[in-house]
């Protein structure tokens, strides 16, 4: 691994290596962004090359430093979790014995926590400690989904760098060129992932995937063609799928957005779905503008029902009567 591999967050790599080329590597740095964003691969990336032997502003990958983190097993690079669902303060403490005791085969030392989001009040109060006053040799990198959880006082303390999406064309070309996915695949799943190029990439690995949007748009087709009795029938999908609902909803938007820029353009080249042009031009012919955007209207106002804890076969009912109907 190295930051040629890492797709997007070109700014963030340049700052970080100015830094390292500068000698301003900071002690502690808190990178927050979305799961999945690609926080944790650049701190392991960064990790590296602060540790590799050869002393430059990236990996060498061949150093025995370099080596011994790529297998796991450097003793001066730490990645901590936390203990099932939140960092403990017996967690912080022990972390705080070992990061006392100086490098054994480089002069630093680093230590990763992710998800410190799930830092309990107190762990955090003793984590501080660390922080005020961190041995000469040490990177302390935190990663965080959301700064607000932790303390003020934490957050000032450390060099915080902000990871927002990717975009997607760097997205689609990745996917295409690294991971074999046709222009079509990699066009709607880097819309759907919405610039978190780890999601991207583990749902363009994934055929369930695949399948459940192939299936979620059939149903949609047999909710504009059918009749109420038949609708109910396709409730039964949800019901099965009802883990899944977050995705199959955004599957649901996206269909009727691409119904929508279809409608008005008459243009294929803007729709995620491509491969599905001939469905989508179908549709159209059935549904006016109006209906389309009151459909998009009812499917968001079902996700917001679904997240209040609306009765979850009632809300699906609902919805899939108010699409046949509107
Ligand atoms: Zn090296």
């Amino acid at each position: 691994m190295d930051f040629n591999d890492i797709i997007g967050h070109e700014k963030i790599i340049e700052s970080l290596k100015n830094a390292i080329r500068n000698n301003l590597v900071s002690h502690s740095y808190l990178f927050e962004g979305p799961k999945s964003i690609g926080k944790e691969k650049i701190a392991r990336v960064f990790a590296k090359t602060l540790l590799c032997q050869k002393g430059g502003d990236s990996p060498c990958n061949t150093c025995p430093s370099c080596l011994k983190i790529e297998s796991g097993n450097h003793p001066d690079f730490h990645v901590e979790y936390p203990d099932k669902d939140s960092f403990k303060k017996e967690q912080i403490e022990e972390l705080q014995r070992t990061i006392r005791k100086i490098p054994l085969e480089s002069n630093k030392k680093i230590y990763i926590l992710d998800d410190v989001d799930k830092m309990t009040q107190q762990a955090q109060n003793s984590f501080l400690k660390t922080l005020e006053e961190p041995p000469g040799y040490a990177v302390i990198i935190l990663l965080a989904t959301n700064g607000y959880s932790l303390l003020p006082t934490i957050v000032s303390r450390c060099q915080v760098v902000k990871f927002t999406s990717v975009e997607k064309h760097k997205i689609e070309k990745a996917l295409i060129n690294i991971y074999n996915r046709t222009e079509e695949q990699a066009r709607f799943i880097s819309s759907f992932s919405n610039g978190i190029i780890g999601r991207a990439i583990e749902l363009s690995k994934s055929d369930d995937f695949k399948l459940l949007r192939d299936e979620t748009i059939e149903k949609l087709n047999i909710v504009i063609n059918g009749d109420k009795l038949k609708a109910f029938s396709v409730s039964e999908f949800f019901e099965q799928n009802k883990e899944l609902i977050d995705e199959i909803m955004d599957i649901i938007l996206l269909w009727y957005r691409d119904l929508l820029i279809y409608k008005e353009t008459g243009n294929i080249d803007f729709l995620i779905n491509r491969d599905k042009t001939d469905l989508i031009s179908c549709q159209c012919q059935k549904l006016s503008k109006q209906k389309i955007m009151d459909i998009i209207d009812v499917v968001n106002r079902t996700k917001d029902d679904i997240r209040s804890n609306v009765s979850f076969q009632l809300a699906m009912e609902v919805m899939l009567l108010k699409i046949q109907e509107v």
